[in-house]
């Protein structure tokens, strides 16, 4: 599975993106260790806290099925139709991600321009993590 692969598939699940309210839509793209891709997309509500972000929806479907080991993730985000900047997870991903996710070694693809992309690692997306390793 290539970025460029992973990536068109999160901007494919962008299309799914339910926000009414706040027009932002956002697609991901998350890739197991054993090869399976899983897509989520933001999911907003009337009442506003219920609202799921694209990146969680991707890891939860992906948990629920029996995967744990990951990879990648690309994700998009904006509130036009065309991607215009490298969107970054938000804070809350960025934990939910640490709880599954080698910070050194898990990729993420923010997805910029005409497809073009940025890689950074969740090390550096959150410094100082605090994870399942302190948990011991
Ligand atoms: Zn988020």
């Amino acid at each position: 599975m290539t970025p460029e692969k992973l990536i068109e598939m999160a901007i494919q699940a962008r299309k799914s993106a339910y926000a009414p309210y706040s027009g932002y839509r956002v697609g991901a793209a998350l890739l197991t260790k054993s090869g399976k891709v899983y897509l989520g997309c933001n999911i907003e509500n009337a009442s506003y806290t219920p609202t799921v972000c694209g990146e969680r929806v991707a890891v939860f479907k992906a948990v629920s099925e029996g995967e744990q080991e990951f990879e990648a993730i690309a994700v998009c985000g904006g509130n036009k139709e065309e991607i215009e900047g490298g969107f970054p997870p938000c804070g809350v991903c960025r934990q939910v991600l640490r709880e599954f996710c080698n910070p050194d070694e898990f990729k993420v693809y923010l997805i910029e321009k005409g497809g073009a992309y940025k890689t950074v690692t969740l090390a550096e997306l959150l410094p100082y993590g605090f994870g399942p390793d302190y948990m011991h």
